[in-house]
């Protein structure tokens, strides 16, 4: 026996169709916001698609706010940072975001033999690669800088941060802006938003997918600024990448750029550039600076010890590799 009559179920099952139907027929189609910003020294654009029902706008100028406090946290130059903090006693305690960073930090440069290194302040400051007036140290004066980095010379107990030398400079630029997008993802994830990506000036972390297609994420070509190497197209992912072609300057013909050899305390020489996928931008980042740093055969060492991570390193000689999984996520640029 059936709960109802016939003529009953009928009128259910049309009441139940034409309120589908409604809901269907009402909900308008997504709405597209974009918007940009200068933060973290870089233009930082977030594009979200969603229900005009969701909180669009509101939603990216909160994502905004939370990069612009994960910078003020981690910039050396910030009163209320907390590598400020570090200029005065040796250890203390530091925001969970910061200890989160260099948890991940202190992960890529255990397993990159060092290569990765959040102690190279010093270093960073004498080059003044990225500042207004770039300079090629003396010899004596890089391996000055170099005292109290390296291997050990970053410890963190807990939330306490502990250096080994009065001497360590942190710098956390090749990983704060990764975390920063991954915090900005966060708080869209929050509000409800699906679709969306956030790129800071060429590292990017997307939220599902664009429109039912998959992103499609344009690799520059290093060498040639109006080309570009291939597209991705990916969905749900971080693509980071580090090149020395962005912020470099020349002298006598050599490329003097902003990501360091920690052994030697000059530029990396073995990269020309390199792109990262991973789940989360902030570990993407940090293994683009390492793989950088390693060059091709250790790098691709390096992304196979990471699984769920995929990456392409173009060598010193203009040579791409890059791991089976991101060949298959690749259309290369024809000639
Ligand atoms: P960008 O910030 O230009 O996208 P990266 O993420 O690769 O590029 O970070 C570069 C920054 O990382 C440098 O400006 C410097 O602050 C820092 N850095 C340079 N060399 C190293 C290194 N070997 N390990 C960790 N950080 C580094
Ligand atoms: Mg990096």
């Amino acid at each position: 026996m059936l709960p109802f009559n016939r003529p009953t179920l009928i009128v259910v099952l049309a009441l139940v169709a034409v309120i589908f139907g409604l809901r269907q027929w009402g909900s308008a189609p997504p709405e597209e916001i974009r918007k940009s910003r200068i933060l973290m020294d870089t233009v930082v654009e977030i594009t979200v698609f969603g229900s005009p029902s969701l909180p669009l706008q509101e939603s990216v100028d909160a994502a905004f706010k939370e990069m612009e406090r994960i910078e003020a946290l981690t910039s050396f130059f910030e009163e209320k940072s907390d590598l400020s903090r570090l200029r005065g006693d040796a250890g203390f305690e530091v925001s969970p975001e910061t200890a989160a960073i260099i948890t991940t930090g202190l992960e890529i440069a255990a397993a990159s033999g060092g290569a990765f290194d959040m102690t190279l302040g010093r270093l960073k400051n004498i080059w003044q690669i990225e500042g207004d007036q770039p300079r090629l140290p003396q010899p004596e004066e890089i391996q000055e800088a170099l005292s109290g980095s390296g291997f050990g010379a970053l410890v963190l107990e807990g939330r306490r941060l502990v250096r080994r030398a009065p001497e360590t400079r942190i710098d956390l630029g090749g990983i704060a802006k990764g975390y920063a997008i991954d915090c900005a993802i966060a708080v869209l994830k929050k509000a409800g938003i699906e679709h969306a990506a956030v790129n800071a000036g060429g590292d990017i972390r997307m939220l599902g997918d664009r429109r039912g297609q998959p992103w499609r994420i344009a690799i520059q070509h290093p060498r040639q600024p109006n080309r570009y190497l291939g597209r991705l197209l990916v969905r749900d992912v971080a693509v980071v990448t580090s090149g020395d072609y962005e912020r470099f300057f020349e002298k006598d013909g050599i490329r003097y750029h902003h990501l360091f050899d920690p052994r030697t305390g000059y530029p990396a020489t073995a990269s020309q550039s390199v792109t990262v996928l991973a789940d989360k931008a902030v570990l993407a980042d940090a293994l683009a600076t390492a793989v950088f740093v390693l060059g091709p055969k250790e790098g691709i060492a390096l992304l196979d010890k990471f699984p769920g991570t995929e990456g392409m390193i173009v060598g010193a000689d203009g040579t791409p590799v890059y791991t089976p999984g991101f060949g298959k996520l690749i259309e290369w640029h024809g000639n």
